[in-house]
């Protein structure tokens, strides 16, 4: 598939090219029309006649794109670099049998080395036909030379092999730890289950990532990417030092196809050295913004209202970062000159995070901020016209709309539900938005970011006519969410999210016109990448 991911890529600029044939929308508001690009030392310097183009740069190599269709490069502006690679080397376990879970573990044990430890997650005892909890002696028949932990759906417990109980030294003499327990026979041996606390025995003796296992995480998320399309992405994850530091020699050594903006974490314990320190851009590589989470997600109850769950009386959701400890950490990021993106998803989060903006932007009143807030899913009324009127980015992610929309109402109710994932009154109201995934939480494909944006369907066009269809967007409107409005969000928009010269030349290239309404919107995710081209290189090219 990937043909090119896998060469090395060069740090030094890419030779110049010409593109011809396609059709080309230089920006999400302009029609479009067939022209030649001519791409030199990473930026375009030519959009027009072939020939022109040709001439301009005659040693320039011609890339023929007969009946595709260039977009500016599309960006996922919210996502996880680190855990898209992560998941991609962990076996998916969700839905399946257990007959099913223990054949991809022999085959996955089969293609590693002995000792390497082989990671699943999402496993369902309640989906067998026996519903027992499983044991690690069957685990111990599928991967004998291999320590394996799976992880259950929920989080809350283990299924190992005897490899990995032998080096946690978990025996029948192992007491259960204080709000854990290690499932036994009846014999008091132990069978292979950790559920809560005793996961922590385990835990222990993973091995902690090295700065190689860092690099190939990131390396297989953004190879990933690149076939998805993608040509940057905003990567929400919050990292310390180690992470950035990897990134930014893959950065330095050529070795990042895709360009990454990431964040630091309002965690870290280098957070104050890191904002002392400025802002960084190292090639591909920008880092100038610290995240912190306001609250939890709705799926698990965690984000935090200002009134009850409708399906959970009493519950409002946890506020997962204190409003004073929010407060600190903004201001501290807002006079650094740091951009600031707050995770909120319920209405108490989101109006937490906006006043912990008002407070940090009147104390510091910096030119030109642009907080940020992530999801910004549930809003109260009264919060909506802050958004514009603070100048806070509300980064979106449209296939949280429709991944939430089978349960989402209950959690909310009818009323609350109506200004849930509301992008078209944000819009309305002025707010800048950005558009993005959640990576690997979703899918890394911008182009169902597109779908669900201008749809509002799940995948086989349900429900009819979109779900709270008053939030569509247009099909410009969406592809603006992933080029100019994702560019705004990093601060790139005087150098990336059209096509013009002067511009990086990073370009995503389908086989089809995904703006025109002549194809139908239930064919724009099957929309093929024919190529994504980054600084002028050619970072994915679809096997023909
Ligand atoms: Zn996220």
């Amino acid at each position: 598939m990937a043909a090119f991911a896998a060469l090395p890529l060069a740090a030094a600029p890419p030779p110049p090219v010409v593109l011809t044939g396609a059709t080309v929308y230089t920006s999400s508001s302009e029609a479009p029309k067939k022209a030649a690009l001519l791409l030199v030392d990473g930026k375009i310097v030519f959009v027009g006649d072939e020939t022109e183009a040709r001439r301009k740069a005659p040693g320039a190599s011609v890339v023929e794109l007969p009946g595709a269709f260039v977009y500016p490069g599309l960006v996922d502006a919210h996502a996880h670099l680190m855990g898209l690679g992560i998941a991609r080397e962990t076996l998916a376990l969700r839905g399946k049998q257990k007959e099913e879970i223990l054949a991809l573990v022999r085959d996955a044990a089969a293609k590693s080395a002995p000792g390497a430890w082989i990671r699943g997650r999402s496993w369902d005892q309640n989906l067998w036909s026996d519903r027992r909890f499983p044991t690690s002696a069957e685990l111990t028949a599928a991967a004998p030379r291999n320590p394996v932990v799976l992880t259950r759906v929920d989080g809350h417990a283990m299924w190992v092999n005897e490899a990995v109980l032998r080096r946690a030294g978990i025996t029948g003499r192992t007491p259960d730890p204080d709000g854990g327990r290690i499932e036994r026979d009846p014999s008091g041996k132990p069978t292979g289950v950790l559920v809560d606390a005793a996961m922590d025995l385990v835990v222990k003796v993973i091995p902690e990532r090295t700065e190689s296992d860092l690099k190939r995480f990131f390396a297989a998320g953004a190879r990933a990417c690149a076939a998805a399309g993608l040509t940057g992405m905003g990567d929400a994850s919050g990292y310390d030092r180690k992470e950035i530091d990897v990134l930014r020699a893959m950065a330095r050594e050529g070795s990042l196809p895709i360009r990454v903006y990431a964040t630091v974490g309002a965690a870290s314990k280098d957070l104050s050295a890191f904002l002392a320190g400025g802002r960084v851009e190292e090639g591909r590589v920008t880092v100038r913004a610290v995240k912190i989470l306001a609250d939890g997600a709705l799926g698990s109850r965690g984000a935090a209202f200002l009134a009850d769950y409708s399906d959970d009386p009493g519950n409002r959701g946890l506020l997962v970062t204190p409003a004073e400890k929010m407060n600190e950490v903004a201001l501290a990021g807002v006079r650094a000159g740091w951009q600031v993106w707050i995770h909120a998803i319920g209405d108490r989060g989101n109006r937490l995070a906006l006043d912990a903006y008002e407070k940090a932007l009147d104390v510091v009143k910096p030119e030109d901020p642009r907080l940020r807030i992530e999801h910004a899913q549930h809003l109260a009324p009264e919060e909506v016209v802050r958004f514009a009127k603070l100048g806070v980015v509300a980064s979106m992610q449209p296939t949280h709309a429709t991944s939430d929309m089978p349960w989402a109402e209950a959690r909310v109710g009818g009323e609350r539900i109506r200004r849930a994932y509301a992008w078209r009154t944000l819009l309305t109201a002025g707010t800048k938005l950005a558009g993005g995934s959640d990576f690997p939480v979703e899918k890394e494909a911008p182009l169902l970011g597109l779908y669900a944006a201008i749809t509002r369907q799940d995948l086989s066009g349900k429900p009819p006519g979109g779900w709270y269809p008053e939030q569509k967007l247009t099909r410009r409107e969406a592809l603006r969410l992933f080029t100019e409005d994702a560019a705004f969000a990093e601060f790139a928009e005087g150098r990336r999210g059209r096509i013009e010269a002067g511009f990086d030349a990073d370009l995503t290239i389908l086989d089809r016109d995904i703006v025109s309404d002549a194809l139908p919107s239930a064919e724009i995710p099957n929309a093929k990448v024919v190529m994504t081209v980054v600084g002028g290189e050619i970072v994915h090219r679809a096997a023909r």
